[in-house]
């Protein structure tokens, strides 16, 4: 067959997929290019510091739906889910450029809500906006943020580089903007056969802001940096805690053990995917969009972290051989399966 008539399907080999044969076909040819495609954000060398620089888009019907999602709310978790990336990178962001694409449904003051809450999150990070892109889409609205970041040049940490016997190490819970998801939606469906019903989500609340105003976790940054501690590997978890375990352990080569009873869980998270039917531990280990992050450290670092109130070590990095396990609470060993977020 030539290469005009093959068709592959991007379902096929999916989004890490297509990524990974984007990256094959290019190769850098600046020294200043330190580390290109394939970590949270990219790496350039300015000299004493690296500037960081990463991009996420955001499309309506994909990643957010608008009759649960205020505008304000948007903006700012454009913003937060690109600074995660830098928090990823172990580094500060410091810069921001945004490209919208809007239809003929936007009005100006729908642009204006959208950057009030750009506005918060760029006073909560401490980062500038200095540009972007503004075009029509034929549908609906599209989001791409643009952060640039900095980072001391000893300091900055890749996916690639866990060691055996390191811990690994989460902050905060998961499954929360998954489960806040499940909830708005019911709402919506409740909403749509009976229009006169207000939605009541009061009770929901942690999980309806996990997932309409996440946080970038820069706080354990500065915690780490405060602690003296320098992950060995990091990684923010955008697709699902065993997706992003499984980015560190392919870049690293390493085998990686989870144990159940160490994840750690919120209350409210556990109760409500108990309430919908789903597993509580699955949608810990899949559910996306909690912006947290995942590290692994040294065993010598173990007693500058231990301490820390938001970060809980959940395994250790072993052995590629070993694979990928997770041990359950009845101290089975079973193989750790990543579903991740599919977008195709
Ligand atoms: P994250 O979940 O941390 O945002 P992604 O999985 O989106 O990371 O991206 C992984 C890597 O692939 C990053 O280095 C990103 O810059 C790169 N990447 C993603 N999409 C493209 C693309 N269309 N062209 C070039 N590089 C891309
Ligand atoms: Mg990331």
């Amino acid at each position: 067959m030539s290469q005009e008539e093959k068709r592959t399907e991007i379902g096929e080999i999916g989004e890490f997929g297509l990524i990974d044969r984007i990256a094959e076909s290019f190769k850098t040819v600046n020294t200043s290019t330190l580390i290109g495609i394939g970590d949270d954000a990219a790496v350039i060398d300015a000299g004493e510091h690296v500037k960081l620089v990463s991009t996420d888009m955001l499309v309506e019907g994909v990643h957010f739906d608008l009759s649960y999602m205020p505008l304000e709310h948007l903006g700012y978790k454009a913003v937060a889910v690109n600074v995660s990336d830098i928090a990823a990178m172990n580094g500060i962001p410091k810069q921001i450029t945004i490209g919208l694409g809007l239809s003929n449904r936007f009005s100006v003051e729908a642009v204006e809500s959208f950057y009030r809450g750009v506005k918060f999150a760029c006073e909560d990070y401490a980062v500038d906006l200095i540009g972007g892109d503004t075009t029509s889409s034929p549908r609906g609205l599209i989001v791409s943020v643009t952060v640039i970041g900095e980072a001391a040049k000893e300091k900055v940490t890749y996916r690639k580089n866990a060691e055996v016997n390191d811990i690994i190490c989460v902050t905060g819970d998961f499954g929360g903007a998954l489960m806040g998801l499940q909830v708005l939606e019911r709402e919506k469906e409740v909403f749509k056969v009976n229009p006169d019903m207000q939605p009541d989500i009061s009770e929901y609340e942690y999980l309806v802001k996990r997932q309409l105003k996440p946080a970038a976790r820069m706080d354990v940054i500065y915690e780490l940096a405060d602690a003296g501690v320098i992950p060995t590997s990091m990684i923010d978890v955008s697709d699902g805690l065993a997706s992003e375990l499984f980015h560190i352990a392919k870049q690293s080569d390493v085998g990686i053990t989870i144990y159940e009873d160490k994840l750690p869980f919120d209350e409210l998270t556990y109760r409500t995917a108990v309430e919908f039917n789903l597993d509580p531990v699955t949608c810990a280990l899949n559910g996306g969009e909690d912006y947290e992050l995942l590290f692994t450290i040294s065993q010598s670092d173990f007693d500058k972290i231990k301490n820390l109130p938001d970060v809980t070590t959940i395994g250790f990095v072993d052995k590629k051989e070993s694979g990928h396990k997770l041990i359950t609470k009845t101290g089975k060993t079973v193989p750790l399966t990543a579903q991740g977020w599919k977008h195709f």
